[in-house]
């Protein structure tokens, strides 16, 4: 048996999976939403990465960046370390992307924020 918190929603319901021969049972969700995660959580689970990338001639020395959908929770190494490869030249918008189909995820890293050029902010 495993215990999960439900993170769709703040209610924070906490769902019981048991598992038997490859078919899941889950328990304590309210609602359909908490079911899909659970079951997600139990077979593919998946999360958004937020981190930030080195900025050639910006105002600021780092721009924020996330991927733009969830990666699979084992390929967050992979794509930390590909993330840790680049640098972006100022100017940059909010949502270019920096990095398309990310370690083979099919998510894209963008940037979620605009940064000028150091000159500009003088
Ligand atoms: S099961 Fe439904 S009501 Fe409960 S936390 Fe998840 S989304 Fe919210």
């Amino acid at each position: 048996m495993r215990t999960l918190i439900c993170i769709a929603c703040p209610m924070g319901c906490k769902l019981t999976i048991e598992e038997k021969d490859g078919q899941y049972t889950i328990e304590g969700h309210k609602c359909k939403r908490g079911l899909e995660y659970g079951m997600q959580e139990m077979t593919d689970p998946r999360r958004y990465i937020s981190s930030t990338v080195r900025v050639i001639g910006g105002f600021l020395q780092v721009i924020p960046v996330k991927t733009d959908r969830p990666i699979p929770k084992d390929k967050i190494f992979d794509v930390m370390k590909e993330i840790n490869k680049i640098k972006v030249s100022a100017p940059a918008q909010i949502g270019q992307v920096l990095i398309e189909n990310v370690a083979g995820t099919g998510s894209n890293i963008v940037t979620t924020r605009s940064l000028l050029k150091a000159e500009n902010t003088k």
